[in-house]
């Protein structure tokens, strides 16, 4: 019977197959060097010769020294007749007359106790010390600093490098959040000494987050640049496709080599490829390897103490699928959120590329700005490039606006086929969005102020954003405050309802949060009236899953869950209803900040409350 495939399969080990050629050609290659020195080379340098021979070759006086030892004798030839032949030796024969020829010819000799195995040993002790040798420089490779272990071919190709970065925070623009709360950082590694001797603890692993392209590799190696300390730096993805016990062995070999370079910065591109939560079933398979380099890779952080000067850095796009082990205190517990730019940022990225390139006059980098919201740095880049490509296909002497246009209508395609981009409507769409949490959040007397609100997603999430900061720490929130953040939660959707009379999706987490919310004032807080001051469910929730959770193992009867469900819509649609009644009254402002959001993208609680202020004092009828 044939061995299915997959079956077939599950004997090979998981080399990749390029690596396997490689190891048979290196295997090939100790073979022939193994027979070089140990066979070749020792036969022809020392010839074994009857004893007869030997005598003659001293009488005819060819050997310009002779060894005499127990059981062997040995000589060494003269230059001009020895053929690349070293050494002579024969069996010892008890001849006493060699010692009268010796004299004779005047060939000095000595004695040797063990010695006569001298030159054969040697012979046999040089290629084998060069193997072991050369062995070592294979095992090196395994557990050191190279990268693909094997792929000779490509020698010097690297895992890491130790190097000045060169890159310095002015390399990266539009992610000034990110860029502040790295200046600690900076500091630390600048000065270890000033912060150890007050015996602060500094963070071991900074995690930096956020959507591909927007510049975590480069700020990672600007911090490296700015502090002016070597970079080590690895990539996640690379040791998924590597020998069994390589990664642990390569991370260990990092590890110990930054500890010498300290002050220096490890960093981790990619973490997610690396630290994927481990496995639960273990029959899975296949994810040893990587399982094994992630273990390492705690243990060295763990293991090691921050205070020697090493920051750990590590990027990735995905943190929710992070190990929680690697979140811990102690290892990745700083999370750096490294955004999409806003109008502004696009404007300082394209500059910094631009400066590499020659621009026409009538290239106007705002207008630029203003045309590619949605881009991430990485795209900007592309933009630049693609525009200087397309002026010199042209001839021209400069790049001008055209090839910019040009360049960014072929992304915007691109882009908008993988959801990176958003089109007009959308963008408008979620312009009102937006301002409708923030409006009614400014109405409302007891909810907490808005700090900014924008419509480039924030972090992983799709859409745009409103984020509201509480002005002090709560720990007891009452019914009507509840009501309030229900009708600001519900305000972004009603926006969208009275400006398009349609909703979109872009609702759907605001309304689990609403309804979640809801559904606690009702069956855990006892907040309302036709149900009365009783909690239903479970008595005592677990306290983190407060609102997240609804109720679970019900003890109530299904009357009683219909009439919470009642209750329920009936704190919904009130707040909702709410939420109507105040952007009606204000639909003026809420079309001014929808504007003024599409015009900046991101509008500052300040600014906000600017805006709203002078409009009410215009039109003092609608508040
Ligand atoms: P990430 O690691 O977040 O995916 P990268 O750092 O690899 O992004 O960015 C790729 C390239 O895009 C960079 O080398 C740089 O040329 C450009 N780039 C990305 N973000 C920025 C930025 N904020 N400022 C300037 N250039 C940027
Ligand atoms: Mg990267
Ligand atoms: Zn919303």
């Amino acid at each position: 019977m044939p061995i299915p495939p997959e079956k077939k399969k599950g004997f090979l080990p998981s080399f990749p197959p390029p690596s396997r050629e490689s190891v048979w050609w290196l295997f090939g290659l100790a073979m022939l060097v193994w027979v070089l020195f140990t066979l070749i080379l020792p036969m022809a340098q020392v010839k074994q010769i009857p004893y007869s021979e030997f005598k003659a070759m001293v009488r005819e006086g060819r050997l310009q020294e002779v060894t005499l030892g127990p059981s062997y004798v040995s000589g060494i030839p003269k230059d001009d007749k020895a053929q690349g032949v070293r050494i002579y030796t024969a069996v010892k024969v008890d001849d006493p007359d060699l010692i009268k020829e010796l004299e004779a010819k005047g060939v000095p000799y000595r004695g040797e106790l063990e010695g006569k195995w001298a030159p054969l040993i040697l012979s046999w002790l040089i290629p084998i010390a060069l193997l072991l040798l050369f062995w070592k420089f294979i095992l090196d490779k395994l557990g050191g600093a190279q990268r693909n272990l094997l792929s000779i071919g490509q020698s010097k190709a690297k895992l890491y490098v130790d190097r000045d970065t060169g890159v310095t925070f002015d390399d990266v623009a539009g992610v000034d959040e990110a860029k502040d709360e790295l200046r600690e950082i900076i500091d630390y590694l600048r000065e270890p000494e000033k912060y150890r001797r007050l015996g602060g603890t500094i963070p071991k692993g900074v995690l930096l987050v956020g959507p591909p392209g927007t510049g975590k590799t480069l700020l990672a190696r600007a911090v490296a640049g700015e502090a002016r300390v070597p970079f080590f730096s690895m990539s996640g993805s690379e040791f998924v496709e590597m020998f069994v016990g390589v990664g642990a062995a390569r991370v260990r070999d990092l590890f110990e080599q930054a500890q010498q370079k300290a002050p220096c910065i490890i960093f981790i591109d990619e973490l997610d490829a690396l630290g994927k939560v481990r496995s639960v079933s273990p029959v899975a398979g296949g994810h040893e390897e990587r399982e094994h380099t992630l273990q390492q890779l705690l243990v060295e952080m763990d293991g090691f103490d921050s205070r020697k000067g090493v920051i750990i850095m590590a990027a990735t796009n995905r943190p929710e699928i992070l190990d929680p082990a690697l979140l811990r205190p102690g290892r990745f517990d700083r999370h750096v959120l490294v955004d999409r730019p806003d109008i502004r940022g696009r404007e300082d990225i394209l500059r910094v590329h631009c400066k590499r390139i020659k621009l026409a006059q009538d290239v106007d980098i705002k207008v630029l700005a203003a045309r590619t919201t949605g881009f991430v740095g990485a795209d900007l880049a592309n933009v630049v490039n693609e525009a200087a490509l397309l002026a010199a296909r042209r001839n021209k002497s400069a790049v001008e606006m055209e090839d910019f246009e040009e360049a960014i209508n072929r992304l915007i395609s691109g882009l908008e086929k993988k959801r990176r981009v958003m089109s007009q409507k959308e963008q408008e769409v979620i312009a009102y969005h937006e301002s409708g949490h923030a409006l009614v959040a400014e109405s409302l007397p007891q909810t907490d102020r808005v700090h900014r609100i924008s419509i480039i997603p924030r972090g992983i999430a799709a859409l745009g954003y409103t984020l509201q900061l509480p002005t002090q720490d709560r720990y007891l929130i009452t019914r009507s405050e509840l009501l309030e953040r229900l009708t600001v939660l519900l305000a972004g959707r009603t926006a969208e309802e009275l400006v398009f009379q349609e909703i979109s999706t872009g609702a759907q987490d605001d309304l689990e949060r609403a309804t979640s919310m809801a559904r606690s004032m009702v069956s855990a807080y006892g907040m309302s009236e036709k149900l009365g001051p009783m909690t239903y469910g479970p008595g005592k929730r677990p306290q983190f899953l407060e609102e997240t959770m609804p109720l679970y193992g019900r003890e109530i009867s299904e009357e009683t869950a219909r009439e919470i469900d009642q209750e329920v819509r009936t704190l919904m649609t009130e707040a909702h209803q709410r939420a109507h009644t105040v952007l009606e009254a204000q639909r003026d402002i809420l079309d001014t900040l929808a504007h003024k959001l599409l015009e900046k993208e991101t509008i500052e609680g300040d600014e906000l409350r600017e805006i709203i202020s002078t409009m009410r004092q215009a039109s003092p009828t609608s508040t």
